[in-house]
Order: C-alpha cells, then structure tokens, then sequence
C-alpha cells in the first residue's frame, strides 16, 4: 500500500485495515493524516452534539441526499453523514465549527471545488491552449507551469465571485490542481486542511492561485516553484 491508496481508504471510512495500519506505522505522513482526520471527526462530533437551530438537521439530510446523488463507493452513513455536516457547515458559513476560524477561506473554497466541482470540469472538457496561454499570461504564464508539471487539464471555472482557471498537473509524485484566479486579490498567503486535502493559496502580482493536493509536502513545492 502506497500513501495515496491509504488516504483514498482513509477517507472511504471503512476504518483501518491490517495493510492500512502497516502502512501508518511506517509512515510519517500517513500517520500524521490519520491524526488530523480523526481531529476533524471529533471536532464535527463534538459541533454536532451542540444544540442546533430548527430546520438544520433537514438541511444536513438534504446534503447528504445531494452527496448521494453522485455513484460512488458506499459510504456508513455516519460517514456521510460527517461529510456532509462539513461541506454543509463550511459552506453555510456557520460558527459551529471553531476549528474553521483558524483556516483561510480562500483556501478552503479551493478544496471545496476540488471535492465538489473538479469532476465537473474534467467532464466539461479543457479549453484551447491559445486562449489559456492569453488568460493567464499575467498572473502564472502557461509555460511557467508547464515546467513545473504536465498539465492534463485546463478550463474556466467559476469560483467564489469570479473565474478560476482550473488546472490539473501531474508532478513527478502526484497530482495536484492549480486553480488560477487572475481577479482575485489576496492580502497574504493562507493554507487550509480538510479531508485529507492540503490547500495554499498564494498572492501573485495580479490575482491569485490555489494549490491543491493530497500530499502537504507536494504542495509546498509546487508552491515554491510557482513563485519562483
Ligand atoms: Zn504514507
């Protein structure tokens, strides 16, 4: 068992098989996952044991539903019960949940379109390389980021209140998404951790760019090299 295939049977949440846990043992990494994972999973517990408003166990369950809608591996339901609960409360905005306070918006937003509309735009196909050469010229030149890595993906994506050009690259240890955001001014450079999914959003001359991945050590480099 690699890293990756621990954290896609991590965050399955079947619980941790015998090949999974001679994998953490053996790994920094993983085992440092494993530690936020089960953080977060308290953490959404000890919110959702807090008295809530009416009607929000309904929007939970429509949450779930929506969750469901998607074909994919069966989930406990607690377990999905959990996802949503974090999608529905980091979207809402809520105070329910402190730890949120400490990550940066942006950079959650980030890891929120990679779980939620990443598959999308890899269906709705990639954009001309003439025209994202044009787009992104004065934020990350396209061929900055074809030194960094090989892009399998690239296409406008609407993220928060304007565009983001939504970029899959494959580095030499993984896959990570860039998301390009030439109209978006940051203040400063921010991270956020959330379902096994490191995300930094870094400020550039104009605008900005998201880096997203499962890996926080693949992310800073990849960040390291786009400011560069
Ligand atoms: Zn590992």
């Amino acid at each position: 068992m690699n890293c990756l295939e621990y954290r896609r049977a991590l965050l399955a949440g079947e619980g941790e098989t015998d090949a999974m846990r001679g994998h953490r043992l053996q790994c920094a990494s993983c085992a440092e996952t494993m530690r936020e994972h089960r953080e977060m999973e308290a953490d959404l517990r000890r919110a959702l044991e807090l008295p809530v408003p009416v009607g929000f166990e309904d929007q939970l369950l429509q949450a779930v539903q929506r969750l469901e809608g998607a074909p994919e591996p069966a989930m406990p339901s607690r377990r999905r019960f959990l996802a949503a609960a974090s999608i529905t409360a980091a979207a809402a905005g809520t105070g329910y949940l402190l730890w949120r306070d400490r990550e940066d918006p942006m950079a959650l937003a980030c890891i929120q379109f990679v779980m939620r509309d990443e598959a999308k735009s890899l269906m709705m196909g990639a954009m001309p390389r003439a025209e994202a050469a044009r787009v992104l010229a004065d934020t990350l030149p396209l061929e900055r980021i074809e030194r960094i890595g090989r892009i399998r993906h690239i296409a406008p994506c609407p993220l928060g209140e304007g565009t983001a050009y939504h970029v899959v690259l494959m580095v030499p240890q993984d896959k990570v998404t860039l998301l390009v955001m030439p109209d978006t001014t940051l203040p400063a450079r921010g991270r956020a951790i959330r379902e096994g999914l490191y995300a930094t959003v870094l400020p550039m001359r104009r605008g900005s760019v998201g880096v997203v991945g499962t890996s926080s050590a693949v992310v800073e480099s990849v960040a390291g090299a786009i400011r560069a």
